[in-house]
């Protein structure tokens, strides 16, 4: 299953299930480094698939990588609010805390069994630049990352194509993020090719990586005072998938206050919790593309418990959603929904305004996916008059996003010495039309797996 993306009745997996967290598992997390906590709370997921030991050693090759030694380090902006900066990863945004950790994982399965495999991919611009920073080099991988062509920063685009390394292809493709995300799906619908070639999935739609999103969750909290003081979040929102990871810290027995879903204009999720409709409407471009989507993929596992866990109630909802580009209504689940999280859409003038007032007030300069997070973190403290601390999310380094930065504050945001000479790399660049056929014989043809079976 961590090789996996779906299940095969099409849809995602979840635990049967949750850990939950006594007074005796907090006080073994507490104080301990992030590397060290990640591998405990993996360990709950891992069943016997992984030894602590195993998983200990993993996570610190993992985490080794990052800039900063916190890994995650926690800064109070005000009296009750926190920015959890999750973006000293190589590839400057927050998808790099599980996906280094995830191909360590694959790495550590594949020379177990020997095997070989296929990893494909679509990004809106991080998800890329992370699962290239995380395969790299590593034999039993060859990665396909498929990006829509004009639609990412150059930061994003050069961060996949200055990679010089034998078993990574960012592939442009003459179409839009869900074009890119369907050309996956066709790939493993495919049966004979993903047994042929070892497919595996590197989304959010990866289970994994959604248990090694909680540990960021608990590690905020286990700083400012968990288990027993209670906090908020705030979360700059795309495809569900960190929000969700969230959700789950507080069901394994984080005390969460609110969790609030930060969008942007595309705000899917936000109208969903006002009226009850989660209805798709086309992309419109913003400040910060990550969030620029409009099928919040990992939503499906959150209305199965919505749903009552029921597996066949959910499929049928979710070919209604696809089908007719609206959910079916359900009283009950969205008020379930509503009593689990808050959102709030931040417009692209609210996103410099907060990127601006930020800088004015702290002297910290932040992304417009943060600002978004935290402008929608503002508006529930201020909603709520609580005394509970708020953390918002930082998901991207500020310099992965230069130009709404230097627009909102003047200033143009140093690149980190790391990824220093990115504009003077090489770029090899391939663009292929959005057409499935086209996209697998270009796999065929690269892709080093032998004809071992998966
Ligand atoms: C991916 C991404 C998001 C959205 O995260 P989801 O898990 O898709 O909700 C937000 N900000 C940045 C910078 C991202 O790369």
């Amino acid at each position: 299953m961590l090789l996996r993306g779906l299940a095969d009745d099409g849809g995602l997996f979840v635990p049967e299930h949750l850990p939950l967290l006594d007074s005796e598992a907090w006080k073994s997390l507490s104080g301990l480094p992030y590397a060290e906590l990640a591998a405990r709370v993996m360990a709950l997921f891992a069943g016997d698939s992984f030894s602590l030991g195993e998983l200990t050693s993993l996570a610190e090759k993992a985490y080794r990588r990052f800039r900063h030694a916190a890994v995650a380090p926690l800064i109070q902006l005000d009296e009750r609010l926190w920015l959890l900066e999750l973006f000293h990863g190589p590839s400057l945004a927050f998808k790099d805390l599980a996906l280094q950790f995830l191909g360590q994982l694959f790495d550590a399965v594949l020379a177990r069994r020997a095997e070989h495999v296929t990893v494909v991919g679509a990004t809106s611009g991080d998800t890329g630049a992370a699962a290239i920073a995380a395969c790299r080099d590593k034999a039993a991988i060859d990665l396909f990352i498929f990006y829509p062509l004009g639609r990412i920063s150059e930061v994003q685009r050069r961060q996949m194509t200055t990679v010089e390394s034998e078993n990574v292809h960012a592939i442009a493709i003459e179409g839009s993020f869900d074009d890119c995300q369907d050309l996956v799906k066709g790939l493993f619908a495919d049966s004979a090719l993903r047994e042929r070639l070892g497919l595996a999935a590197i989304n959010s739609i990866n289970w994994a990586r959604i248990a090694a999103q909680v540990v960021y969750y608990l590690w905020a909290g286990l700083a400012l005072g968990a288990p027993g003081r209670p906090l908020s979040f705030s979360v700059p929102t795309g495809n569900f998938g960190n929000v969700y990871a969230g959700h789950l810290a507080r069901r394994m027995g984080l005390s969460v206050a609110r969790l609030v879903i930060g969008t942007n204009k595309n705000d899917i999720l936000a109208r969903y919790l006002e009226t009850g409709r989660m209805e798709i409407e086309t992309v419109s471009p913003s400040l910060s593309p990550a969030m620029d989507i409009q099928v919040p993929s990992n939503f499906e596992r959150l209305l199965f418990e919505l749903l009552g866990c029921e597996g066949a109630a959910v499929a049928a909802a979710m070919l209604a959603f696809r089908q007719r580009r609206a959910l079916p209504g359900n009283r009950a689940a969205w008020h379930a929904a509503q009593g689990l999280f808050r959102a709030k859409k931040v417009d692209d003038d609210e996103t410099l305004a907060t990127i601006g007032r930020i800088h004015a007030r702290s002297g910290v300069l932040v992304d417009p996916h943060t600002a978004v997070a935290i402008a929608a973190g503002e508006s529930a403290l201020a909603a709520n008059g609580e005394r509970v601390p708020m953390i918002a999310l930082a998901s991207a380094h500020p310099a992965k996003f230069p130009e709404a930065v230097e627009r909102a504050t003047g200033i143009r945001p140093a690149v980190p010495p790391a990824l220093g000479d990115l504009f003077e790399r090489r770029e090899r660049t391939l663009v292929l039309p959005n057409d499935l056929a086209s996209v697998r014989s270009l796999i065929e043809s690269r892709a080093r797996r032998s004809a071992k079976a998966a």
